[in-house]
């Protein structure tokens, strides 16, 4: 099947599609749906695939899973396999990472507004580095080091201000952003004197990350430029060496057919080349690299799988046909706009008649479309309906709206199948609820 897919899908001879040489019907026939499944050997090549494309051009790096894309057990155990460090957004996520053994020199800890709690967690676990988004942030960090004889590395989240050719709301490095500290105004630089003036931190370098789901490199290009200038003149005022550098990550990954994504070789290529070039313009050494992918690492490695139910035609409008999911657990149509195709997962209906539909998700918003008008062989109620590409930002964002239940994950691999997460159950929903009886 297409690129969009999961590396060697096919259908088998039955007309099944088959992930990781396991049959999707038997998987949602073994764990129900909506069911997501992540498949092994894909995963883990694009872990590999950006390693090694990283460290075959800059030795001296690192490429970092942004676990925010999806996160669980399962997955932070293959990242620690697979020697990837972690980048973590919250507690909730370094608590994860941790547990699942990440060594902690290779967690990383995000967020424009970090609290004490999570930064106390952070300095404790001694991870590798909190990349420092803000004033507040630095007041607390002095405060929390105050004790600690080993000081913490951090690197300062500039907001580079570059245009980023992306849905807005995926947009982070836009001068109006809540992320980062503007260079423009001088704020990224009073950073800079706070933080070389608190014995507790070791100012290692800049990070920013400019936006995501990217097809061309012109933002981080641009924002790499500007940030080694900034690092430059941060050294000569500061004596702030860069021993760290992280232009984040971004690279966008293929939902539909006609996408055009780079490949990490293309990426890594014109990344280094950007910071060679400005390190040589700038007078400054080249610094460890960490770039930080999220989505081109889980993204292509996971797929939806719903069952087909209710069916409504409007004469001269549009079908809807509605599965046993949607925004409660793929929220990026709704929220971006988001594009995704599909196909009938248990039979190859395409040599049969084909008709426009629109895939209705179950939920109590009529904004709650999986994909419109997508052609599709005729479908009946009972089918399996695969969404690929589905592995980024759709559980991770996952809810229980309308009390729904969260779908259980499959990790295929070579046949064999392991589930790494189960379905929520009624029990779930109610777990957290206090009733008077407790209170008794
Ligand atoms: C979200 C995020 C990433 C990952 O972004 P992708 O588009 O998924 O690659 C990397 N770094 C930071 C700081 C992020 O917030």
């Amino acid at each position: 099947m297409t690129e969009v897919w999961p590396m060697g899908t096919h259908r088998n001879d039955v007309g099944e599609i088959v992930v990781g040489e396991v049959s999707v019907a038997e998987l949602a026939h073994s764990y129900g749906t909506p069911l997501y499944v992540y498949d092994e050997t894909t995963l883990r090549s694009a872990m590999r695939g950006w390693q090694d494309a990283l460290s075959s051009r800059l030795p001296h790096s690192r490429a970092v899973y942004a676990g925010k894309a999806f996160l669980c057990t399962a997955i932070a155990e293959i990242v620690a396999e697979e020697g990837l460090g972690l980048d973590c957004v919250s507690d909730g996520e370094l608590f994860v990472g941790l547990n699942a053994g990440v060594p902690p020199h290779l967690l990383s800890l995000h967020g424009n507004n970090k609290g004490r709690n999570e930064l106390e967690m952070a300095l404790e676990a001694k991870i590798g580095k909190i990349i420092v988004d803000n004033f507040n942030e630095i007041d607390l960090l002095e405060e929390l080091t105050a004790e600690h004889d080993e000081p913490m590395t951090v690197l300062l989240r500039l907001n580079p201000g570059v245009d980023v050719h992306t849905h807005r709301k995926i947009s982070t490095g836009v001068a109006d952003s809540k992320f980062g500290l503007p260079i423009s105004d001088g704020q990224a630089e009073r950073a800079v004197a706070k933080l070389v003036n608190i014995p507790g931190v070791r100012l290692a370098g800049y990070h920013a990350h400019v936006g995501s789901q990217l097809f061309d490199t012109d933002a981080h290009t641009g924002a790499i430029s500007d940030m080694l200038a900034f690092a430059a003149k941060m050294r000569v005022s500061y004596g702030v060496e860069l021993e760290i550098f992280s232009p984040g990550g971004g690279f966008g990954i293929s939902y539909l057919d006609q996408d055009t994504p780079l490949d990490p070789a293309h990426w890594i290529e014109t990344i280094a080349s950007t910071i060679e070039a400005g390190c040589a313009e700038n007078g400054l050494p080249l610094p460890m690299v960490i770039i930080e992918p999220g989505r081109a690492i889980a993204g292509p490695a996971g797929i939806a799988v719903y069952t087909l139910g209710a069916r409504k035609q409007l004469d001269g409008i549009r079908t809807y046909v509605s599965v046993d999911g949607g925004m409660a657990d793929n929220i990026r149509p709704a929220l971006y706009d988001a594009r995704y195709t599909a196909e009938i997962a248990n039979r190859d209906g395409s040599g049969g008649p084909h008709e426009t539909v629109t895939i209705a998700g179950k939920y109590c918003e009529s904004g709650d479309l999986l994909i419109e008008d997508i052609d599709l062989p005729v479908s009946h109620e009972g089918d399996l309906l695969a969404i690929p590409a589905a592995g980024a930002y759709c559980l991770a964002m996952a809810s229980n709206y309308n009390m729904s239940l969260k779908p259980a994950v499959a990790l295929v691999n070579n046949g064999s199948t392991r589930l790494i997460r189960r379905r929520e159950s009624f029990a779930d929903l109610i777990r957290l609820d206090i009733t008077r009886a407790h209170q008794e």
